[in-house]
């Protein structure tokens, strides 16, 4: 048998979506010897279902993200793959964030590369070894065979805080209460597309921007309402929900990336149940575009050009941290004295149960992350990123936006900074002073 592969790092960070890349850049830009563990071949995570990144900017319009993660945004514009923030009307939030994936997925790759980030794609994270209240190895498979990832400090951004889970930390899965999940969805694209046309008849909110490489504005980002056709679209196995709404966006004239082909009542955390999904799903996603083609004015000429590598699951696991924001944190728009990052997008959950998706405002447009909500209980050298933090259902409504985890990630790079330079453990690392340390670098911006 062969021998299993050691490799030693300052920080290794497991899972390369938004939550976990700008941790990697933070901390290795801060000094460190950093490695990215990504099970996939992709940096970037659930945007590469073909999203637009919401909660750069608040329920006012003022920008609340920062250094790298908006970096990532600046250097995507100077690439031609995205129109920056996008103002939108009649819609739940303010604005967003269109991007072309691959051009994002480059820019990433770019800043990694640069800060001196060792990435290992193919390489899934499987078993931490605790000792104690530290985890002091992740081990991990590969092609390669077997590895054991050794550092002070790990950040778990794998979106369903496997690594947590595994060591044992506290967490619930799923809504408080009943566990039941906010539904998965399987994105895809279409082309050619009259935009216009669909928006004339079947448009409801929208974005306009002028899209790279043209000189006037056309829709970047739609919400689309497709009543009229609700027996027939749940006859193929989508759950439109009350409002009958889907979504899509649109960076390059005529392709259109939607966001309707919806699963309900499985669990994204469970390999049986996310197999069913992602059959359902690819199956349903032909019937769906058949559909748009055959009914939905605009969509006459177009065919599937892409469908998302795996379906995107919005809501598994929950961390118990050592602070669980709460509803109220949300709904009441509060900035504790730690907050290490700023989330501007409204609640928004989609129902597990009739797939509608539900809004509501966020007071005074904004809400503050508690240091703590990261941190998760009984260990002393692991914090959680991205969308598995402690969080209440509404407030995970909110922070689960790709704005909020690139965000969130940043701060934990910079936690396990501090951690090295004081010699302390990542999880006593004191949330006021990170705070600081993101102000005072432009990275929060308050
Ligand atoms: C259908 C859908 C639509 C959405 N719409 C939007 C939107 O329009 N705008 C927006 O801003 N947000 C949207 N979201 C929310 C947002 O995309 C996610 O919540 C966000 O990407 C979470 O970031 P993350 O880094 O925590 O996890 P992810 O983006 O899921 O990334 C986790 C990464 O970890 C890797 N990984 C997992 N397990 C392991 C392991 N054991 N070992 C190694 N790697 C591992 C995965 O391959 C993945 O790359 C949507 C989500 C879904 C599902």
């Amino acid at each position: 048998m062969q021998d299993r592969m050691k490799l030693h790092y300052d920080l290794v960070v497991f899972g390369a979506g938004p939550g976990g890349l700008s941790a990697a850049i933070s901390a290795a830009r801060l000094g460190l010897r950093v490695a990215l563990v990504e099970r996939s071949s992709m940096v970037a995570g659930t945007v590469n279902v073909g999203l637009c990144l919401h909660g750069f900017e608040d329920g006012h319009g003022d920008r609340v993200v920062g250094g790298i993660s908006w970096e990532l945004i600046q250097r995507c514009i100077d690439e031609g793959g995205s129109t920056g923030p996008v103002r939108l009307l009649q819609a739940h939030m303010y604005s967003t964030t269109p991007v072309d994936m691959a051009v994002l997925q480059k820019c990433a790759l770019d800043m990694l590369d640069e800060a001196g980030v060792e990435c290992w794609f193919h390489t899934l994270a499987t078993e931490p070894v605790v000792e104690g209240s530290r985890v002091t190895a992740v081990r991990a498979w590969s092609n390669s065979g077997e590895m054991e990832f050794i550092a002070r400090t790990f950040v778990d951004a794998t979106g369903h805080a496997d690594i947590a889970y595994r060591a044992g930390v506290p967490m619930r899965s799923g809504r408080v209460g009943d566990g039941a999940m906010q539904p998965m969805t399987l994105g895809i694209s279409m082309a050619p597309v009259d935009i216009t046309k669909m928006m004339d008849a079947i448009g409801e909110g929208y974005g306009m921007a002028v899209k790279p490489g043209m000189t006037e504005e056309d829709y970047v980002w739609f919400a689309l309402n497709l009543t009229p056709w609700r027996d027939a679209i749940e006859r193929i196995g989508i759950r439109l929900g009350d409002r009958g709404t889907c979504w899509g966006n649109s960076i390059y004239p005529r392709i259109v990336n939607l966001n309707a082909v919806k699963i309900i009542g499985l669990n994204g955390a469970d390999a049986r149940e996310l197999s069913q999904a992602e059959v359902a799903s690819r199956r349903i996603a032909v019937q769906f575009s058949t559909f748009m083609r055959e009914n939905i004015p605009g969509f006459e000429q177009a065919y599937i050009t892409r469908t998302s590598p795996y379906i995107g699951i919005r809501e598994t696991r929950h961390i118990d941290g050592l602070y669980t924001l709460s509803d109220a944190d949300a709904v009441e728009g509060r900035i504790p004295d730690d907050s290490i990052a700023l989330c501007g997008y409204p609640i928004d959950i989609h129902d597990p149960v009739d797939g509608a998706a539900r809004f509501q405002s966020i007071g005074g447009g904004r809400f503050g992350i508690s240091f703590k909500s990261l941190v998760p209980q009984k260990l002393d050298n692991l914090l959680v990123s991205g969308r598995g933090i402690s969080a209440s259902d509404m407030a995970f409504g909110s922070v689960r936006v790709m704005g909020a985890c690139l965000a969130i990630g940043e701060a934990c790079g910079y936690a396990a900074a501090m951690a090295k330079d004081s010699n302390q453990n990542v999880c006593e690392i004191d949330g006021l002073a990170v705070r600081s340390a993101l102000e005072t670098a432009g990275v929060m911006l308050v």
